[in-house]
Parts: C-alpha cells; structure tokens; sequence
C-alpha cells in the first residue's frame, strides 16, 4: 500500500504523538521528528505495532541548518511530504514577570516556535510545489489559545504563537494557488508533560469554572481536530482557525 507521507513535528509525546498515531490510523506513514529519541522511539513502536508505518528522525528544529537533512531523510524514506503537522514547541522556561524575561528565554522560545516552525514551514512548502502530485495537500500549525489570551506571566510563549498565527494566515495566502490547505489549531489547556507542573493550578481553576466544557482537553482532542482538517482535501477551507479548548475562548459577560 502507498500510504501518504505526514510529517509530525513533537511527535515523541504528548499532542504530537496523538497526532501522529491518530493520522497512522486513517493510513498515513509518519515521519516523527523530535528531539526526546527515548519517547520518539516508544511512538515509533506503537504505530509499527498497530499495523502502520513510521521513521523517528531525530531533530532540533530550532537548528535552521539541520532542516535540509531532516526533510531528505523523510523523504527518502517517504516520497513527496503530503502533510506537515507542526507540534513541536516549548514553554517559557520560567513562568515570570513580564518585566523580568531575559532575552536568552525570549530567544529560545521563538527560536523553536516561531523561528524554527517558520522555516521548517518554508522549506516543505517548496518540496510541495515542486513536487508533481497534485492530491491534497496540507500543513497544520499547533498554535495556542495564548494567540489571543494573554498570560502575563509567559510573555514569549504567547508572543511566539501570536506569531504563528500571523505565519498561518501568510502560507495560507502564499500557497493557496497550488492548492495547498494551510490551517491554525488551538489548544486550551491540555493535559500533558507540559502542563504537568501547573496541573494542580489548573485542576482548581477548571473546577471554579474556567472551561465552560468543564474538563481538562486531551492530546486526543486535538488530534480529532487535525484528522478533520487531512483526512480529504480540504483546500478551500485554507486559512482556517479551529479552537480545541471547550470553550475557552468565548468572551462572556
Ligand atoms: P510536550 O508534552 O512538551 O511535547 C512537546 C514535544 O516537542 C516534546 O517531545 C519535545 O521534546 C518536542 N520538542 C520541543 N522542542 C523541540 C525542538 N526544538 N525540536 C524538536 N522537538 C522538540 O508539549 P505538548 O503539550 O504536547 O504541546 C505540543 C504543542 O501544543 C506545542 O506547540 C504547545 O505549545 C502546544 N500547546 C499545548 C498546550 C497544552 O496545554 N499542553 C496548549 C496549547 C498549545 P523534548 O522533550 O526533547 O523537548
């Protein structure tokens, strides 16, 4: 079977890897590009042992430099990039003042979100160009309800996905003429390794009310998400924003 390439970046663990195993069901092969090798591997397992197909190709995607090789060794295992789920991210290394970040955290943070999915972004939209197929095509960003939320106290997190956004809207515009679909998707407060230091905030948080659907989002959540927007050629739907957060982002009087 000649299963369609998708590239899903942070796809060791937590929303990548549901993304990741939810496109190996609907029979996509996934190259998992991560820098955490352990976790990759243990994905990479899962998805050989339900039946699918998969390469874990370890990355830093901050490291511009290194892109050329990790899209080469996808390909060569893979064929033409039909998808490009970008996962990865971090979070601000300390939660602080606004008025305290020093610029080495500011960088770091924009250098994985934001500079780092940019460029990966680039360098796969000239592989989809190029490539002679012309079935559906996507690539879908990971943002975050901090696009528009603002957390005072993870100032370059928020700002790096606000970034994103913009990046979306732009590709979106740039590739719609080789129809390319290019989608926005963003998670409210989702349980996984990121959120495990700030968990038991949130627990009491979600219980006084803040998420009207009442509970914590799951990777699996965002997953389905990213299924609907792939799963069949979705084009003309390009540009397009998808909350994942129960609510969250409702104003409310
Ligand atoms: P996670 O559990 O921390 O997983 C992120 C994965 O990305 C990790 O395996 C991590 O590997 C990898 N990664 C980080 N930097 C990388 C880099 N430079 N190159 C390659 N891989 C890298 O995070 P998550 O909660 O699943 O979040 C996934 C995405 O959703 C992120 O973009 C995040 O900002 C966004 N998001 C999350 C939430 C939430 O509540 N969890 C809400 C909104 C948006 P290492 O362990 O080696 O760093």
């Amino acid at each position: 079977m000649n299963r369609p390439l998708s590239i899903v970046t942070g796809a060791s663990r937590g929303i990548g890897a549901a993304i990741a195993l939810e496109l190996s069901k609907i029979g996509m092969k996934i190259a998992l590009l991560d820098s955490d090798k352990i976790n990759g591997l243990k994905t990479y397992g899962e998805i050989i042992d339900s039946g699918g197909e998969a390469i874990f190709v370890e990355c830093d995607i901050s490291k511009v430099e290194d892109h050329k090789r990790i899209i080469q060794e996808a390909m060569h295992w893979g064929g033409d990039i039909r998808f490009l789920i970008n996962g990865a991210g971090i979070s601000s290394p300390v939660r602080d003042d606004l008025l305290k970040i020093q610029p080495d955290a500011f960088d770091s943070v924009m250098g994985v979100n934001l500079r780092g999915t940019f460029f990966l972004t680039q360098a796969v939209s000239i592989q989809m160009i190029n490539s002679s197929s012309r079935e559906n095509r996507a690539i879908v960003t990971i943002s975050s309800v901090n696009t528009d939320q603002a957390t005072v106290d993870r100032g370059e997190y928020c700002i790096s996905k606000t970034g994103l956004s913009m990046m979306t809207k732009l590709f979106a515009l740039r590739l719609a003429a080789h129809n390319i679909g290019v989608f926005e998707i963003r998670p409210g407060i989702i349980r996984t390794p990121m959120t495990e230091k700030v968990a038991s905030k949130y627990d009491k948080r979600i219980a006084e009310g803040l998420v009207p659907v009442s509970r914590w989002g799951y990777p699996a959540d965002v997953a389905k998400a990213v299924k609907v927007l792939v799963a069949e050629d979705t084009s003309f739907l390009t540009g397009t924003v998808i909350n994942v957060d129960g609510g969250l982002s409702i104003p409310t009087l």
